[in-house]
């Protein structure tokens, strides 16, 4: 798609969110071009807040948004399934605080977004193309982005869990990956981490239905969607977290054990220095170029 898009018809759900526990409905609207991706707050008088890096505001093990004290928590998920599937254009009106969690990964919004069904519209997608590379350190963990045609992101852990250890995933993002290997990664905790975590007023809408839940040799609520599922869930939360760039990106990211709070670093150290990158349209044939060197590369790299 070389073209901006936006969802065709309102579609809506309803859940708890993961950290408040809070119930809320959701509904997502069409939107005109060049409006991004808005937050409306339909409990606090529709009150918006544009899901964009200037409005990042508690980064800890969620991305929230704060305007003018108005939060909109645990915004990953849903901003990962609308990079995914290439919407451009949405208002996300919700009637409390935070996101439903739904079953933990970015498929039911994925599904959701389906059944509205997308509508091209008439503005030329902008995509930020990254120039020059950027590399961010922080003790044992490393986030970068370096030049390229497409979108693609390498990310690995190293959790000492029997059964997680050290993954890694490489991924093109383009073409369909995303759908196939991404948005069905569900979110994961420990129980030896969530009294901690209860105590710090997090996870209080967490359940067996919305997040694999880890014991000290094994997991709960078995079987696992992917052998790698944890890793595949990093990259959609760091999908998610680049979206508030405003818009694509082309460029490949590096990242080893960084979380919500380097991405999101990451993303207001690009913004900060437009030297690093440029707004570019791509035609319809520099676009099926980039798309089918991406089938390529991920074809190669399933061997
Ligand atoms: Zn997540």
């Amino acid at each position: 798609m070389t073209q901006e898009q936006t969802v065709r018809s309102a579609v809506e759900c309803s859940g708890v969110g993961l950290h408040s526990g809070a119930p809320v409905s959701m509904r997502i609207l069409p939107a005109p071009p060049g409006k991004g991706i808005v937050f409306r707050r339909i409990d606090l008088d529709g009150f918006e807040v544009e899901a964009i890096s200037r409005n990042v505001a508690r980064v800890s093990y969620a991305t929230s948004l704060m305007k003018k004290g108005v939060l909109i928590s645990t915004t990953e998920h849903l901003l990962s399934a609308f990079i995914g599937l290439g919407v451009d254009n949405a208002i996300v009106e919700i009637d409390n605080l935070e996101l439903p969690i739904l079953d933990g990964s970015a498929l039911p919004f994925v599904e959701l977004i389906q059944e509205a069904g997308l509508r091209k519209q008439r503005r030329p997608r902008k995509y930020l193309k990254i120039l020059r590379e950027v590399e961010m350190r922080e003790g044992n963990k490393f986030i970068s982005v370096y030049p390229a045609g497409s979108y693609s992101v390498s990310y690995s852990i190293n959790f000492p869990h029997p059964l997680i250890g050290k993954e890694t995933l490489q991924v093109e993002l383009s073409n369909g990956s995303y759908l196939r290997k991404i948005a069905g990664a569900r979110t994961f905790g420990s129980r030896e981490d969530e009294k901690a975590m209860r105590d710090m007023g997090l996870i209080r809408g967490a359940s067996r239905e919305n997040c694999i839940v880890l014991t000290c040799d094994g997991i709960e609520n078995g079987p696992l969607r992917f052998p790698d599922e944890f890793v595949r869930h990093k990259v959609l939360d760091l999908v998610g977290d680049l979206a508030l760039l405003g818009k694509p990106i082309l460029g490949r990211i590096v990242a080893d054990r960084a979380g919500h709070a380097m991405h999101t670093a990451l993303v207001s150290r690009i913004l900060r220095d437009k030297t690093l990158w440029e707004e570019v349209t791509l035609s319809q044939e520099e676009h099926d170029t980039a798309s089918s060197y991406s089938a390529h590369a991920s074809a190669g790299s399933s061997l």
